[in-house]
């Protein structure tokens, strides 16, 4: 289906379903309303665990009831930032997914903010598995998110090459707000 190569939020889940399997444990670093929770969900199964991550009430509140409406239950909601998702994790992951910036529809003063997304992703790839991906949505078109691409950008082309596979889609003819897709893969 063409839609998945035309859309960088659609291009990152083509990419996962190729890389996780049922029963693999993987975090949604920002639950949001919680499609990609879902999505994430429906792949590990039931075998599985996802563990989502968000700030605010209405993220939590949202996704838990997308996921009792699909008879969901292998997900860790966890109100609380992704930069301290080492408190949560014990397992190694096998992916993860990061939709940064803020929630459609909900306060847009409530935005993921490079610094922390920064720590977090260090945080994300201690876990991951050897060929874990990770995927990560930067949207630069508000003033917050111009700051957190360059930071964002700025740690993850430094990844050591050795040790990492980084690659960024960016769909270079369209409006310089485009939304961005990195992923990050363990060697
Ligand atoms: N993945 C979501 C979905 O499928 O609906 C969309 C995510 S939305 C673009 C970004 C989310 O990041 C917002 O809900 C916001 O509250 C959340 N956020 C902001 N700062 C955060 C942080 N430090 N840790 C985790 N989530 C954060």
């Amino acid at each position: 289906d063409i839609k998945y190569l035309i859309r960088p939020t659609e291009l990152a889940k083509y990419f996962l379903k190729d890389v996780l399997k049922e029963g693999d444990v993987v975090v949604d670093a920002t639950m949001g309303n919680g499609n990609d929770t879902l999505f994430l969900a429906n792949i590990v199964g039931e075998k599985g665990k996802v563990i989502s991550f968000d700030v605010q009430d209405l993220a939590i509140a949202n996704t838990k009831k997308l996921l009792e409406n699909n008879h969901i239950n292998n997900v860790d909601l966890i109100q609380d930032g992704h930069e301290n998702m080492d408190k949560y994790i014990c397992d190694e992951i096998s992916g993860g997914m990061f939709n940064l910036g803020y929630l459609p529809k909900g306060d847009h003063h409530i935005v993921t903010k490079g610094e922390t997304t920064v720590v977090a992703i260090e945080k994300c790839l201690k876990f991951l598995k050897r060929n874990g991906m990770i995927t990560m949505i930067i949207y630069h078109g508000h003033s917050e998110g111009k700051i957190e691409k360059e930071q964002v950008i700025n740690y993850i082309e430094n990844l050591d090459q050795s040790k990492f596979h980084v690659m960024k889609v960016d769909y270079i003819n369209q409006t310089k707000e485009s939304p961005i897709l990195i992923t990050i893969i363990k060697k």
